[in-house]
């Protein structure tokens, strides 16, 4: 699950990471209050007003509706509310959106910390994620702050500082300093970076997170280290036993159709094919759609309804597919193993019943107890549905249903 900036910025600030700091809003008026506040706590005058979308990029991504950036300074206390206007409520275009862009519903004022002083302000590049290969969580961290990654590990992979964590030890103070050493700090910079990277991988563990990255992390023109971006992926299989992150969910920047299934305890991805495909189970389900591909369809969809498939699974299961406008055929394919055959065979009746017209042809593969009872039930319910038994022949009739349609 993925969290916004501001929402990222507190958790790593609860775990002693220090942040660029700021206050979010949702109006010109509440930035404008937001601003006032700021330079109580902070004494800041210039302000970072940044809108707060799942997906980054938004320095230079640009609002459709007022060219405005998606991060913007403003000099000017009185210059807030105007600036953060030409924000809210627009839809910013970044290169991570794609091209119908994410509307903003907040912002975040955020003090100024590129100062000048003693030195430059220097960006940096951090990062900590799972490396699945090395089944170990893995640190990255570069001099070049600011860019995108993936050019930097493209061009100049030397520039990338990788340092692996064994699981069974924790991360050791001396990976850290070798870090700061790599990055080429000194004096309290590096101290202030030895902490940061302290601080934020406990903040990775304590929140069971499966990526931070922190892009720009920056080096202030008095050698303070902070986060200046904050993107944070929560795992969400560890969500349960973090139910105040899991609050943090923003659904607004789902894909509702995946939101709807999941209300239903649904496990559904959509996909751009022409058939829609109900499955019990994730390992039958990417078979299933193997099996899609070689009939010459092109899989509508992922969706696993999990083990007790019943008619209310399927009615919800039927509701999401058939919301696609692209899909010309459905199939379910489902084994009766704890769940028998002839129960779902009912369930699929009651449901296709229940929302009455379904205008594309269903194509039900039974397997498992009670097979051919479950394809009886199928056959004589008098729907515009079809049974099949073996993966061949429901394959076949998928074809026959795509040529037909
Ligand atoms: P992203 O574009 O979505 O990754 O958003 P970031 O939070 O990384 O901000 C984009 C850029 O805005 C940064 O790389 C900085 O160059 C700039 N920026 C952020 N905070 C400040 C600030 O306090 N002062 C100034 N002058 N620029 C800032
Ligand atoms: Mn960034």
């Amino acid at each position: 699950m993925n969290i916004h900036e501001y929402q990222a910025k507190e958790l790593l600030k609860s775990y002693g990471v220090r942040i660029q700091e700021g206050i979010v809003a949702d109006s010109p008026e509440s930035a404008l209050e937001a601003a006032k506040r700021l330079n109580e706590q902070t004494g800041t005058s210039w302000y970072v007003i940044k809108a707060q979308i799942h997906a980054g990029g938004r320095g230079k991504g640009q609002i459709k509706e007022t060219g405005s950036r998606g991060v913007v300074l403003a000099k000017k206390q009185e210059d807030v509310p105007t600036k953060a206007a030409d924000i809210l409520g627009g839809t910013l275009v970044t290169i991570q959106t794609g091209a119908e862009g994410k509307k903003v519903n907040k912002v975040l004022i955020a003090e100024d910390v590129y100062y000048p002083g003693a030195s430059e302000p220097k960006e940096y590049y951090l990062s900590i994620l799972l490396d699945r290969g090395k089944g170990c969580n893995v640190i990255m961290a570069s001099t070049e702050g600011g860019m995108d990654i993936e050019e930097v590990a493209e061009k100049h992979p030397e520039k990338i500082i990788k340092e692996w964590i064994d699981p069974k030890f924790g991360l050791q103070g001396f990976q850290v300093r070798k870090i700061a050493f790599k990055l080429g700090l000194e004096g309290n910079a590096f101290k202030e970076m030895v902490k940061f990277i302290t601080s934020l991988y406990n903040a990775y563990v304590g929140s069971d997170s499966s990526q931070f990255e922190i892009n720009p992390v920056l080096k202030t023109s008095d050698d303070k280290i902070l986060a200046v971006d904050a993107k944070v992926n929560l795992d969400d299989n560890a969500l349960y036993r973090h139910k105040d992150l899991a609050d943090l969910r923003d659904v607004a920047e789902e894909d509702p159709l995946e939101v709807e299934a999941g209300k239903s305890g649904l496990n559904y991805v959509k996909l751009d094919g022409n058939v829609g495909c109900m499955v019990n189970g994730a390992g039958l389900a990417m078979a299933t759609m193997d099996m899609i591909k070689l009939s010459g369809g092109e899989p509508a969809n992922f969706l696993d309804v999990g083990g007790g498939a019943n008619a209310t699974t399927v009615e919800a299961g039927f509701r999401i597919i058939l919301q696609d406008p692209n899909v010309k055929a459905i199939l379910i394919n489902v084994f009766g193993g704890i769940v028998r055959c002839d129960r779902i065979a009912n369930g699929v009746v009651e449901a296709y019943r229940s929302i009455g017209n379904i205008p594309v042809p269903i194509i039900v593969r039974l397997q498992g107890t009670n097979a051919e009872e479950g394809a009886r039930i199928i056959d004589e319910s008098g729907l515009k549905v079809s049974s099949a038994i073996t993966l061949k022949e429901a394959a076949e009739k998928v074809k026959k249903a795509l040529a037909e349609s």
